[in-house]
């Protein structure tokens, strides 16, 4: 895998395929710069080595060119993260790009306006990536979000730096830690799923039967698996279609010698509401009118003992409404026993989707080994793809 550690940048341009798709107020004002933050490093060590930076990225979905997504409304960001004033070009291909890509120089920092004002981008067309492959002399990919998508300047560029292609320091990051977990990892391996339903989650859980010694089985998904063994689940959320699968899944399990832990109780409540009653229940003891939106207090003990044998995990979605302050105890306390975990030499990758948010909404973000940053990516990657924008650096 070639990073921007193998080569030496001094009076080269870096064309950086960045993710600075950042949240923005009606102030055109950045709410959450992470995306930003995260590539720093990156653009950091090209100028210390002496070579400039050209950064390209998308921003939001705009049909056509529209003001609203400019990305000239984050230069005022990204010159403050980086300390240097960042130059804009109001196109990110044409004359007045090519004039200010020829001006640039070392130590200095072009970023070029939003790729998709051009519908090319995202149908991948080869010319467009062509055009620009022309700006760079070394071609970065450092857009860990956008990796599974095979747009021009994510992955079709690549073919024209045959030689001068490598990965930044964030997308490095993300797949080392991805490897940490499913190919080059500590045993006992756990990993721990959560968040809503299985049917989003049958991806992820078939590619890891034969890379994990534990899963933990958390969230809306548990009932499915309880209905499925025989269990009174009340109003709880199910797929009924999944039943079926659910009892495969364990059976795989059983046969590849994963041990499933699924919760023995859970906090039921009489409406899916932060107001609603609520009690705890035995998880295969529902009553009807009410539903788990919670694990309980024993499960909690059960997960956090299991959690603190394992070497290596990985954990995806909540095990419980989260959002609501009344049904977070659990995914707090499984954030903990994690927390712990690490602390005591585990590796822990935290990814895909809402377990970010948690992570972060309850400050576990420095207590676990990694937080990827790519949630679709990171999903894509745990159910075993090869990600086009990988791939295309890797060939
Ligand atoms: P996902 O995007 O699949 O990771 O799902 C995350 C969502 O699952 C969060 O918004 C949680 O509120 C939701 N969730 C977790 N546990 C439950 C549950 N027991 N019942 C309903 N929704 C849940």
């Amino acid at each position: 895998m070639k990073t921007i550690k193998d080569f030496n940048f001094k009076d080269q341009k870096a064309l950086i395929r960045v993710d600075f798709n950042v949240p923005l107020n009606d102030a055109f004002k950045v709410t959450e710069s992470n995306r930003i933050e995260a590539a720093k490093p990156t653009i950091m060590k090209i100028l210390n080595d002496g070579g400039s930076v050209i950064l390209m990225s998308h921003l939001g979905r705009p049909k056509g060119v529209t003001e609203k997504y400019s990305l000239k409304h984050i230069v005022y960001k990204v010159t403050e993260i980086l300390g240097i004033q960042v130059k804009f070009v109001e196109d990110c291909i044409g004359e007045k790009v090519e004039l200010a890509v020829k001006n640039l120089k070392p130590g200095e920092v072009l970023m070029l306006e939003n790729l998709r004002f051009y519908n090319e981008e995202e149908a991948g067309d080869v010319s467009f990536a062509e055009k620009l492959s022309k700006f760079g002399d070394v071609y970065v990919n450092d857009a860990f979000g956008t990796a599974h998508r095979a747009h021009a300047s994510t992955t079709i560029i690549a073919q024209f730096f045959p030689n001068n292609k490598c990965f930044g320091l964030l997308m490095a990051a993300e797949i080392e830690s991805i490897d940490k977990v499913l190919k080059n990892s500590e045993k006992p391996v756990l990993a721990i799923l959560g968040g809503a339903k299985v049917s989003s989650k049958i991806g992820i859980i078939e590619n890891i039967l034969d890379k994990v010694n534990h899963i933990i089985i958390g969230g809306g998904m548990t009932f499915t698996f309880i209905k499925a063994l025989g269990g009174k689940i009340g109003n709880s959320l199910v797929e009924d279609d999944k039943l079926e699968l659910a009892l495969e899944i364990l059976e795989k399990a059983r046969q590849k010698n994963v041990k499933i832990h699924l919760p023995i109780d859970a906090v039921i409540a009489d409406s899916f509401s932060n107001d609603a009653k609520y009690k705890i229940a035995d998880v295969n003891d529902i009553p009807d009118g009410w539903m788990g939106l919670d694990v309980g207090p024993k499960t909690n003990v059960g997960f956090s003992f299991v959690i603190a044998q394992a070497k290596t995990i990985l954990w995806n979605g909540p095990v419980g409404v989260f959002e609501m302050p009344n049904f977070a105890k659990g995914t707090i306390e499984l954030g903990n026993a994690i927390a712990d975990a690490t602390e005591d030499g585990a590796f822990s990758l935290v990814g895909g989707g809402d377990s970010v948010a948690a992570v972060k909404q309850f400050n576990f973000e420095n207590k676990v080994s990694y937080v990827s940053t790519g949630g679709g990516a990171m999903l894509e990657m745990l159910e075993g793809s090869i990600l086009p924008g990988i791939q295309a650096v890797l060939e």
